[in-house]
């Protein structure tokens, strides 16, 4: 391509900018400060901005750009991280930058003196993420077209690489690995190596800062970069409204959009724009030993929201009170909670991830993830604002002790505000910015669950089936509890004014902001998957799924009885589920009476029950024993499905089906192998796993 004059200026004005670059610091205050105004208005804005990231870069003085492909906020909050650090330690200027929102036929025309990083999350089947899927299919396609000619188009690219993956997965990190190599077939040049975090081992926030310590020495090196003592400065200002109170109609107490605190909330709903559904029902499918699983179903008729049998929901949780309250009870919120602030940007490019002017409560309830794993380097970063001097030894001492941390902290589960509580023996945190609480702590994430009934069915009504969340730790008083599923539990609860609920689950304020969630509403919104039943309904289907993973196929089996009863026929319908015992956790059971009943030879249930007897028996154990019949299937082209736990059924459940072809048809278990990645690679093996 050739260039234009418009390419040329904007060339022009980028190296002027950016010869001064490395000099350190001097001249970049004079070159952000004219933009930031116009910047800050603009923010959250996303109408208006320019998807030209040279011009990006140009406008808002920023000589690093990191972006991120991210689906569960893990990426998008690691991006943040080095936005961070790179500022802080080197003097970047760095800015943090949402893939989906930019061009990248000018990745060339980004001079040599700039850096481009890139954070990227794996989804699913070796898939990129929502927000990446542009980019992916633009750097890893045949030949993407730049802007200039250039014989090696990404000559001038420097770059670095992180990805985020999981080891139970096949295709492990490979969004990672495939744009790393792209990129150096276009000529890029890495800095550092490119670094892999594992979820599946649980070492994701260990691998993440294991590489990224090397590489900002080979970052440093490469560009004449000089470390500086890193100081904290807050990204975000928050000011005091004390003209207003939480019962003004302009206040955000946890309402996700403008449209929702209007009370217009309108469709298209989406991961930026939750669908407030009513609960039609909810009940428990089984609670024993203090484990228990929810069936719920979802309203969707006042929507226009739309779902395929084998798509999942996302279900938008509330904290609950009793963790709220300790969060805001150790950094000396509490009095506070009910004060309404506005949290400005102070850097153009940071965005703030919830609406304001909004209150603490607010912000704590709906908008952070304070029950999460707690980041080791995220409290080294809060050790400097420690209430004391022990404390601060000993936040120094966890954040820079991988072992010791681990034995200290995640054993126990701990939260952040259980954490601090300990280190500082129940001192309050009252010098911690909260800028540093809005960096440091992820988004709320809607949390997602495999759509347990059919759309040919009920289209307009959505099934959840989830286990509650809740582990006894040796050294913790109360069990660890997950966010959403306990928040399911408390809505349960509360639509069936159950006699007893439990004290933990009444803390949640399951009315939602302003009362709008009562009578009883979620919100939620629907993710499309590829996880379908054949379109020609006359083919087999083979069904794994114990436990909770039994979950879509509740849909599929309901799907194929509704076809029946509309006088289509359809193909054999095998579905393997496995549970503790009979007697305990065997969900759906009559259903499956009732679907025998009018599909006939056509269904059939194995079981396997692990806790019977005196040898565990899981799905895979009965697979083998059908080897012969499973054989039969898939030579009929049968489809066959896995969900569930991906750690380790998915996986045996993939090398059993090995050893079946393999014994079965008489071929080597290589060969077999290879017929089983075939199988997935042309959709007739599929897993939704979790
Ligand atoms: P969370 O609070 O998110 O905790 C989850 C886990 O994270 C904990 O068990 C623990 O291991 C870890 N963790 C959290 N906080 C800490 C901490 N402070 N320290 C150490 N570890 C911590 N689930 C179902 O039951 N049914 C389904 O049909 C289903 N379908 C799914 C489909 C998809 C595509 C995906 C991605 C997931 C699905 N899940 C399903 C899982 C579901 O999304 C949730 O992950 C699950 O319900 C737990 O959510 P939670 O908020 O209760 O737990």
């Amino acid at each position: 391509a050739e260039l234009d004059t418009l390419d040329l200026i904007v060339l022009a004005v980028v190296l002027v900018g950016t010869v001064a670059y490395f000099t350190k610091g001097k001249y970049w205050a004079v070159t952000k400060d004219p933009y930031a105004s116009s910047f800050s208005a603009a923010n959250g804005a996303k109408a208006g901005k320019s998807r030209n990231i040279v011009e990006r870069l140009e406008e808002s003085g920023k000589n690093c750009i990191i972006f991120y492909g991210s689906q569960t906020g893990t990426a998008e909050d690691y991006a943040s991280r080095l936005a961070k650090e790179g500022k802080s330690r080197f003097g970047l200027e760095t800015m943090v930058a949402d893939l989906e929102e930019f061009d990248f036929d000018n990745l060339d025309a980004i001079p040599t003196d700039k850096l481009v990083m890139f954070v990227l999350a794996t989804y699913g089947e070796g898939e990129p993420t929502d927000n990446a899927v542009e980019f992916y299919e633009f750097i890893t396609g045949d030949s993407p077209s730049f802007t200039l000619d250039n014989e090696t188009p990404l000559g001038n690219l420097n770059y670095v690489a992180f990805g985020l993956g999981n080891n139970t997965y096949e295709h492990y990190n490979s969004m990672v690995r495939n744009v790393d190599k792209a990129l150096q077939k276009l000529g890029a040049h890495r800095i550092g190596e490119s670094g892999e975090g594992d979820d599946g081992a649980g070492t994701m926030e260990e691998d993440f800062l294991a590489w990224k310590d090397p590489m900002w020495m080979a970052l440093a090196d490469k560009m004449g970069l000089e470390e500086r003592e890193a100081v904290y400065e807050p990204i975000f200002g928050i000011s005091d409204r004390d003209t207003l109170t939480r019962d003004d109609a302009e206040v955000y107490l946890g309402e996700p959009n403008k449209m929702h605190l209007d009370g217009t909330p309108k469709g298209p709903f989406n991961a930026h724009n939750p669908y407030v559904a009513p609960i039609q029902k909810s009940y428990e499918l089984f609670n024993v030993k203090g484990r228990n699983c929810l069936h719920i179903d979802v309203d969707i008729s006042g929507s226009n929201l739309t779902y395929q049998t084998g798509d999942h929901i996302a279900i938008w949780p509330t904290n609950a009170g009793d963790e709220v309250n300790r969060f805001l009870d150790i950094f000396d919120l509490t009095s506070k909670r009910h004060d309404v602030i506005s949290v400005k940007a102070l850097e153009p490019t940071a965005k703030v991830p919830f609406p304001t002017p909004t209150t603490f409560d607010a912000i704590v309830r709906y908008h952070m993830e304070i029950c999460a794993p707690v980041s080791r380097q995220f409290l080294a970063t809060l050790a400097a604002f420690a209430p004391d001097d022990e404390s601060k030894a000993e936040a120094t001492k966890l954040g820079s002790d991988k072992d010791y941390f681990h034995s200290k902290v995640n054993v126990h589960y701990l939260n952040i505000a259980r954490l601090l509580s300990t280190v500082s023996k129940g001192k309050k945190w009252t010098n911690v910015p909260f800028s540093a609480l809005i960096e440091g702590i992820t988004k709320l994430q809607p949390r997602y669950y495999s759509i347990s009934s059919s759309s040919l069915e009920h289209p307009k009504t959505i099934s959840i089936t989830a286990v509650v969340e809740s582990q006894d730790l040796p050294g913790r008083e109360d069990p660890f509890r997950g966010v959403s599923t306990n928040y399911l539990l408390a809505l349960k609860e509360k639509q069936n004014a159950d006699p007893s609920p439990n004290a933990f689950g009444l803390t949640y304020e399951i009315a939602g902001p302003r009362n709008k969630y009562d009578g009883i509403h979620t919100p939620v919104h629907v993710r499309h998957s590829n996880f379908k039943l054949p379109s020609d309904p006359s083919k087999p289907v083979i069904m794994v799924g114990p436990g909770t993973g039994v979950a879509p196929f509740r849909g599929f089996v309901r799907e194929r009885k509704k076809m029946v009863e509309n006088g289509q026929s359809v193909g054999k319908t095998i579905l393997f589920f496995g549970c503790r015992k009979s007697a305990e956790d065997f969900i759906y059971e009559k259903e499956w009476e009732e679907a025998k009943q009018v599909l006939g030879d056509k269904f059939e249930l194995v079981v396997a029950f692990s806790r019977e007897g005196p040898k565990k028996v899981y799905v895979q154990h009965r697979l083998k024993e059908y080897a012969k019949e499973i054989n039969t299937l898939l030579e009929e082209k049968a489809y066959f499905y896995v969900c569930g736990d991906a750690a380790n059924m998915a996986r045996e459940v993939n090398s059993v089906l090995g050893q079946i072809l393999s014994s079965e048809r008489n071929i080597s278990e290589a060969k077999a192998e290879e017929i089983v990645k075939q199988m997935r690679a042309s959709n007739q093996y599929q897993e939704d796993v979790w």
